[in-house]
């Protein structure tokens, strides 16, 4: 293989303090009732910096303070008055993006061409699309003078954690909601520096507020009387008590969960095309991607000419550095995931599929782990059903498009799928039977802020991105 030097990003771009108060009515705060956590680089294990744990009560203030906002300020504020502090963000975003992309790679792990050429462009893309609805409300579809909801309660994860901050935070600003955000307690930094963001933007006190912390402090924003919608993206199991938190109360639900997508290639698929989608599908930010293409359906009759070509691809990626420009996949977040990967690795091979791996040399400090594909997988399998959400390919084959929309679709998730093929027709054939909220098209993993994403079944239900975006936040 080709070697390349090491091409380290600085991080002398970052500035992180020791440690880190809760951002509550436009100040950082000491926590009243809660303790703190510390977060670590998961390539180093290094701690970063010491993270204050918000119990109760500091979620009760943080919750006072946005509802205070939103009627004094932000409630009764014009749209295009809003619009121009989303915007005003959305540039801020732009001009520290190089900060915001080396902080989410030291404190996530994921490479930082992705951060950088990802992450922190689509999230100043989410400002700004959502900046231009502000004043537009009563032109989005749901009637003459759609009104917000209040304050909406935002919890999200760690596999894109300024990414998901932004897909949460910027629909509900733009349609007059104020927020509190708990990120992930893996990856709370770049959440922080938003908080200085929004002070340097000017944004009204309580607007935005930020609680740290892990479950308990999640479960007591949920939970809390005062809010009157929540958002949360996360695993399906926390979904599901989030749903039985919330039912029967008056407060609004939307739930992004969990995914085992199908990435479908057929015999008329351009090989080296399909390859790269595989590739992308699922050693994407090391796999930790709910829209995954953690099922590779691939048709019989190319089936080995598809794995050769995959492995002298995947023989080519880099592991290593996340900091390093030349890195394809970064570290691992945690521990605890790179504990649940092995896991249901170990039960693959304990089941019968026949495991392969690229040789390649792991750091040793950190949490790593190789870019692995599994074949002679079968339905039955755990690692055909579970989410791994790590890089981890499972490959079944089928003979007929009917055998793989059913194969497909034979999952309690439904949140994206991939087809790849010549044919047009085939395309639109597949998509219509398909249960998945997105569906790509000789693609896999694109984004944009202006398509609606979401599952179906245990992958959750609402829409983030888009028009769609917005009924999620506004009182229709
Ligand atoms: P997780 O559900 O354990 O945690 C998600 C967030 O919920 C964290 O901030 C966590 O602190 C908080 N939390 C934990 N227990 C809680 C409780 N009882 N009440 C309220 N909040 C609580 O999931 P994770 O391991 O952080 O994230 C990985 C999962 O997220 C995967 O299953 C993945 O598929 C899913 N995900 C989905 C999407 C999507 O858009 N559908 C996007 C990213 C990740």
């Amino acid at each position: 293989m080709f070697e390349y030097a090491p091409a380290p990003e600085s991080r002398s771009v970052v500035d992180i303090k020791p440690s880190y108060g809760l951002f509550v009515d436009g100040k950082f705060v000491d926590p009243v009732d809660g303790g703190s956590f510390k977060s670590i680089n998961p390539a180093s294990e290094e701690v970063l910096a010491e993270i204050a744990e918000a119990g109760n009560e500091d979620v009760d203030r943080a919750v006072r303070a946005a509802r205070k906002a939103y009627q004094k300020v932000w409630g009764p504020m014009p749209g295009r008055d809003r619009a121009k502090y989303l915007f005003r963000i959305a540039r801020i975003i732009q001009e520290r993006s190089r900060e915001l992309a080396v902080l989410e790679s030291l404190d996530n792990g994921k490479p930082i061409k992705e951060s950088r050429d990802v992450d922190v462009p689509l999230v100043a893309a989410h400002f700004f699309y959502y900046a231009g609805w502000a004043d537009k409300l009563p032109h989005a579809g749901f009637g003459p003078n759609p009104q917000p909801l209040g304050v909406a309660a935002q919890v999200i994860p760690w596999n894109f954690p300024l990414l998901m901050l932004a897909w949460k935070i910027a629909p509900a600003l733009a349609a007059g909601n104020t927020v509190v955000l708990k990120p992930a307690e893996t990856t709370p930094l770049t959440a922080l520096l938003f908080a200085e963001i929004c002070q340097q933007a000017d944004l009204p006190a309580g607007v935005v507020n930020i609680v740290t912390g892990a479950g308990e402090t999640g479960r007591a924003l949920v939970e809390h009387p005062g809010v009157d919608k929540v958002a949360f993206t996360g695993s399906t199991d926390v979904g599901k008590a989030i749903a039985r938190a919330v039912a029967g109360t008056r407060k609004k639900l939307t739930l992004e969960l969990g995914g085992k997508a199908a990435n479908i290639v057929f015999d008329d698929a351009p090989v080296d095309q399909a390859v790269e989608g595989i590739v992308n599908g699922i050693f994407f930010n090391q796999g930790h991607v709910c829209c995954a293409g953690s099922r590779l359906l691939v048709q019989e009759s190319v089936a080995d000419r598809v794995l050769e070509s995959l492995k002298r691809r995947m023989a080519q990626l880099r592991v290593g550095d996340p900091l390093d420009k030349n890195t394809d996949i970064g570290a691992i977040n945690s521990a605890a995931q790179l504990a649940r990967i092995r896991e249901l690795t170990e039960a693959g091979a304990a089941e019968g599929a026949e495991r392969w791996s690229p040789p390649c040399d792991l750091p040793e400090r950190g949490f790593w782990f190789a870019p692995t594909i599994f074949t002679g997988v079968t339905q039955a399998h755990r690692i055909a059903r579970e989410e791994i959400f790590g890089p981890v390919l499972s490959v079944l084959t089928f003979r007929t498009p009917a055998e793989a929309v059913e194969k497909a679709n034979n999952t309690p998730y439904g949140l994206s799928a991939g087809i790849w093929t010549d044919k047009g027709s085939r395309i639109l054939w597949m998509a219509d039977r398909l249960r998945a909220g997105v569906v790509w098209a000789n693609t896999f993993n694109k984004f944009d802020p202006t398509s609606p994403f979401g599952g179906y079944k245990e992958s959750g239900y609402g829409r983030e991105g888009g028009r769609h975006g917005l009924e999620a936040y506004l009182n229709v």
